[in-house]
């Protein structure tokens, strides 16, 4: 079948977005724009209970950091809305009727009592054709008893009518076909007139039909209800234009085996979720990418990756890149283990592409944070520094400990370098030195080096030794980029000096 393709990211406003949610909505944009499609947001929100103020909010934040685009939703709006569930009773109601009056579906007024009942009584008691009869229902029930029960206003679910012993074929684009028997499946509930609501399952098929969805791509996690899906589009009539399904691979542990879960994270020490969230009822604060100072180019090249390559060695790609190469034939089948550490190596990789201004601005704030008083320093200064450390980063924040030295003279000393590197005639060579250092004709980098190398050279002191000592004053520790790249910017009168304040403050 020809159409157009249209695809939904159909979160249930339950709490954060977990990262696998992510991937889903991701591996629907791109196969979306891959084929010139449109993506829906639709806020799945029947479940009343399980409801969480602030949670669609962050939803659409999220996903506009990570820069996946909707074209249709509550927010954008679009010509299938309205895009969120609780806002479509009536279409709801309307096709509950339908099942009704073509007998696919049935009213029943059992009580959770009498339902807990009937599990009791027999094991592995499921709501079928073997079972219905002797429940209180529209099928097992006189119809004035019924009508009566309704007009009183009693409580009632309606359940879908399953025709057992038919082998239902469901096809999944990843997975291939899968024949199960209709046996094993349930009279599912799909709507409850307590609060006037579908179940997931109706809202689903009805919403997915409605909207003109081609491409249902979701987690595994639903695959089990697929087969049910298959029957709701033949009892509607609407088996032609079913969509066609992709159950994408679970998220796993980064170690050992099972599903990824927020406490890998806490264990690990990684983010489950894309953005903090702040738990509304506990208070708890879970922390995010964005806030661990991940860039979302990189979380979406990233996540792109847990489930899907490209075909070749590619790994850094853009998201146009991705949207271009992407493809459910080179989607694996099984679940990708969560490498969080390659998601530190995709933002180390990012910052590295990134331009050093554009970096700069971001290393600011950090400085203000740590009490550096940004207006002394041009944004050219700040530039170089960054320069000069970002291939020893992985966030932004790791600026401050590559170049904190750039802002603020060492206030201490490295135990371990001191004994290493100060011997006792240190301080006087660290005099001479100064005196190299105010005679420099230039104090640039690539002229100072070799006048003072030379220096040293003459007077036949050890390099390691001179340079150490020398860099341990104005650094505080033996780390850090080329010395006189440090030099160059600290510039002279910051360099004689701290060398001096280093004489005074080590002692071997
Ligand atoms: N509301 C469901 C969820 O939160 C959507 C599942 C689907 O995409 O069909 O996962």
């Amino acid at each position: 079948m020809n159409r157009k393709v249209r695809v939904r990211f159909a979160p249930s406003p339950t709490g954060p977005l977990h990262i696998g949610g992510v991937r889903t909505a991701l591996y629907n944009y791109l196969f979306a724009r891959r084929h010139g499609g449109d993506m829906i947001l639709r806020i799945e929100d029947t479940d009343s209970h399980r409801f969480v103020p602030g949670a669609e909010a962050y939803i659409n934040e999220a996903l506009a950091w990570l820069g996946i685009k909707i074209d249709e939703g509550v927010k954008e709006g679009g010509a299938y809305g309205p895009y969120k569930q609780s806002e479509r009773r009536d279409i709801y109601r309307e096709h509950v009727k339908k099942l009704l009056d073509a007998g696919k579906a049935y009213i029943a007024f059992d009580t959770p009592e009498e339902l807990e009942a009937a599990r009791a009584a027999k094991p592995n008691f499921q709501y079928d054709a073997s079972t219905r009869m002797s429940m209180r229902n529209s099928l097992s029930m006189p119809a004035g008893e019924v009508e009566k029960l309704i007009a009183d206003g009693t409580p009632y679910v309606v359940r879908f009518l399953i025709e057992p012993g038919r082998d239902v074929e469901v096809n999944d684009l990843l997975r291939g076909k899968v024949v199960i028997n209709s046996s094993i499946l349930d009279d599912k509930v799909l709507y409850k007139s307590a609060d006037d609501l579908p179940t997931y399952h109706l809202a689903n098929i009805v919403d997915d039909h409605l909207m003109e969805v081609s491409h249902v791509i979701r987690g595994e996690e639903w695959l089990p209800s697929a087969p049910l899906h298959y029957l709701l589009y033949e009892a509607f009539g609407w088996s032609d234009t079913r969509p066609e399904f992709v159950h994408l691979p679970l998220l796993l542990k980064p170690d050992g085996k099972g599903k990824l879960s927020k406490r890998d994270g806490d264990r690990l020490g990684f983010p489950v979720f894309p953005l903090e969230w702040h738990d509304p009822a506990s208070g708890a604060i879970s922390t995010g990418y964005r806030e661990s100072g991940y860039l979302p180019e990189a979380v979406i090249n990233f996540l792109a990756l847990l489930g899907w390559n490209p075909g070749d060695d590619s790994e850094i790609m853009s998201m146009d890149e991705l949207i271009e190469k992407f493809s459910f034939d080179h989607c694996s089948r099984s679940g990708a283990k969560f490498a969080f550490d390659k998601g530190r190596w995709f933002n180390h990789e990012y910052l590295q592409k990134m331009d050093d201004a554009e970096l700069a601005e971001l290393f600011i704030p950090v400085l203000k944070a740590h009490g550096v008083d940004t207006d002394k320093f041009s944004k050219e200064y700040i530039t170089c520094v960054v320069s000069l450390v970002k291939n020893r980063i992985n966030f932004v924040a790791d600026l401050w400990d590559q170049a904190r030295f750039f802002f603020v003279a060492p206030a201490e000393y490295s135990e371990k370098d001191i004994k290493k590197r100060w011997k006792e005639d240190t301080p006087v060579i660290m005099r001479e030195l100064i005196e190299q250092l105010k005679a420099l004709p230039s104090f640039k980098s690539a002229d100072a080096e070799p006048v003072i190398l030379a220096w040293v050279a003459d007077k036949g002191y050890h390099l390691g030794n001179v340079m150490n000592a020398f860099r341990l004053t104005l650094v505080g520790e033996c780390k850090g980029p080329h010395i006189f790249d440090i030099t160059e910017l600290l510039g002279r009168d910051e360099t004689v000096s701290r060398i001096e304040r280093g004489i005074e403050a080590i002692k071997a």
